[in-house]
């Protein structure tokens, strides 16, 4: 049986035998984690390994683990950071830099196991309420089962919010006009149906983010042609999946605990130099990645219209491709790249702004994620629904104004469960804290000197903007000008300073 089978059907067994009881009485455990993808399950192991003895549950919607990795099954998912970096720090990565969907959860799978998880997870449990009551210093969470449709409650001291950033149900398809006519199938990869034949067909991808670039190299070779249809074109890095400082450490017979660690050192180093050339010499740097690209499409072809960014690298997520499958595809003439707008769509296919047209038997709409905030929960204090965009977020983990609650949101630029894992220090510590204190309640307070800061959008446009993110920017939570009440984005500064963070700084007000 694979481990993941064995997570999945353990924590099914648990999810049977404690919904009942459940139903009948409000259970109330120290923390809540809401939703088993990486970071709920990673907050799981480190309150198990650094707080033995706190009670927590984990409320998830779907009926596994796995997050972003279980909801996304369209043909080739794959990670595109490297797994030395995203797989957790506790848990070396020993297989191909760039893993599949397949291969994460296997690994989630193991962590589940080897820690005895999953009597703590309870699946398709969808969190739809969350209310703090001041005069009980606790949450009253409410899920309903998507299983029986029957409601149950919780209490928590601690919210730990691991709900990603995302809705999972649906992606976001943009409207546009004639999409009634069109005969053929319209799909979005979050929602990829089992069903879909695309073998001999004609298809048209939608977008050219890292999506499309994982999707197009998998189906191509089926399909009778493959065009992406981008408004505009996407920086990618081609190279090849594998380390070769992994491989070499393997074959002096380093332990791959040490491997784990020291790769992920020297990717953390490489990155860092990148990150900072595409500031300090973002014209050297976009020469570098259109070398890339042109080394897999050959002198002759013209990268100008496809796949020349006007923004400067990094501004938006880079897309790995590994071994250049994307572009061998695409010089083998299965798959091919246009850059236009879309007039209507036809019976036949997609009228372009140009006048061109283009057939297709299917449309695959990879055209983004409806974001969401804190899982699409209604959240409210002490009777007063809560309204994040009214807060001032502190380093982009917890709220102004909201007690005992802490949320992760990774990097856009490093992998993901960087953050996830150092948010969960933050968290343990602070449980740790509050236990010596003899508090029952943390919320962060501007502070006097805070009062008159000016606040922004939660993000600087011009440091990041991917369309989900600039769609959904007035629901989140604002920004200052100081470190402390800014979301840095910055792995390199926050691994310091996250952990040096005084919890008695007057930024937190202890009740
Ligand atoms: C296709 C794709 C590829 C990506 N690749 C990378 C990559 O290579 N590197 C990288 O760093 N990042 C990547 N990301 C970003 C990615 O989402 C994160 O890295 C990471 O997987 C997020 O983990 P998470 O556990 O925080 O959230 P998620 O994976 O989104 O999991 C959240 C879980 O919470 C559950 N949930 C949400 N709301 C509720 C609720 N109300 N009640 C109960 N449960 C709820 C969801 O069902 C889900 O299972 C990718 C994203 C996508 C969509």
């Amino acid at each position: 049986m694979s481990e993941v089978a064995t997570a999945t059907e353990s924590a099914a067994a648990a999810s049977q035998n404690t919904a009942h009881a459940a139903s009948q009485n409000i259970e109330h455990f120290d923390v809540l984690i809401a939703g088993a993808g990486i970071s709920g399950v990673g907050g799981a192991y480190h309150l198990t390994t650094q707080r033995p003895g706190t009670s927590f549950l984990v409320l998830e919607a779907q009926d596994s683990f796995g997050g972003t990795w279980l909801t996304h099954r369209y043909p080739g998912i794959r990670s595109d950071s490297d797994l030395y970096t995203f797989g957790y720090r506790f848990k070396p990565w020993t297989g191909k830099p760039i893993a599949t969907a397949a291969e994460i959860r296997a690994y989630m799978g193991e962590v589940i196991d080897d820690n005895d998880l999953a009597r703590h997870i309870r699946y398709r449990h969808r969190i739809v309420s969350a209310r703090w009551s001041s005069a009980d210093n606790r949450w009253t969470i409410e899920a309903v089962r998507t299983d029986t449709g029957e409601t149950v409650r919780f209490t928590a001291n601690f919210l730990w919010m691991c709900q990603g950033y995302y809705r999972h149900a649906e992606g976001y398809t943009p409207e546009w006009p004639g999409m009634e006519s069109f005969k053929g199938r319209i799909v979005h990869p979050q929602t990829w149906p089992n069903d879909l034949d695309y073998a001999g067909k004609k298809v048209i991808v939608i977008g050219s983010g890292a999506t499309a670039a994982t999707l197009v190299p998998a189906i191509a070779p089926d399909c009778e042609h493959v065009t992406v249809l981008q408004r505009s074109p996407t920086y990618f890095i081609p190279g090849r999946n594998k380390i070769e400082l992994a491989d070499t450490l393997r074959e002096l017979g380093v332990n791959e605990d040490w491997i784990h660690e020291i790769v992920r050192r020297k990717i953390l180093f490489d990155q860092a130099a990148f990150t900072k050339r595409s500031m300090t010499e973002p014209e050297v740097v976009k020469q570098e990645l259109l070398g890339g690209v042109r080394a897999f499409l050959g002198p002759d072809y013209d990268l100008e219209p496809h796949f020349t960014p006007s923004y400067r690298p990094w501004r938006q997520r880079i897309a790995f491709v590994p071994d250049g499958d994307l572009f061998k595809g695409i010089a083998s003439g299965k798959a091919s790249v246009v850059t236009d707008e879309i007039e209507r769509f036809t019976e036949s296919g997609i009228l372009l702004k140009s006048g061109e047209t283009l057939d297709a038997d299917i449309i695959v709409t990879a055209t983004g994620f409806n974001l969401n905030v804190l899982g699409d929960i209604d959240f409210s204090i002490d009777g007063r629904p809560l309204d994040f965009a009214d807060t001032v977020t502190y380093r982009g983990m917890m709220f102004t104004g909201v007690p005992n609650m802490v949320w992760v949101f990774g990097y856009f630029r490093a992998s993901w469960t960087l953050r996830a894992d150092l948010v969960a220090d933050f968290v343990c510590r602070l449980l740790g804290h509050m236990k010596q204190k003899g508090a029952v309640k943390v919320m962060p307070v501007l502070r006097p000197e805070d009062k008159d800061m000016q606040l922004f959008s939660w993000i600087d446009p011009e440091n990041f903007n991917p369309g989900y993110l600039m769609r959904g920017m007035h629901l989140l939570p604002k920004r200052g000008d100081k470190p402390e009440w800014q979301h840095s984005q910055d792995y390199w500064s926050e691994k310091d300073q996250l952990p040096a963070i005084d919890l008695d700084d007057p930024a937190f007000a202890y009740g």
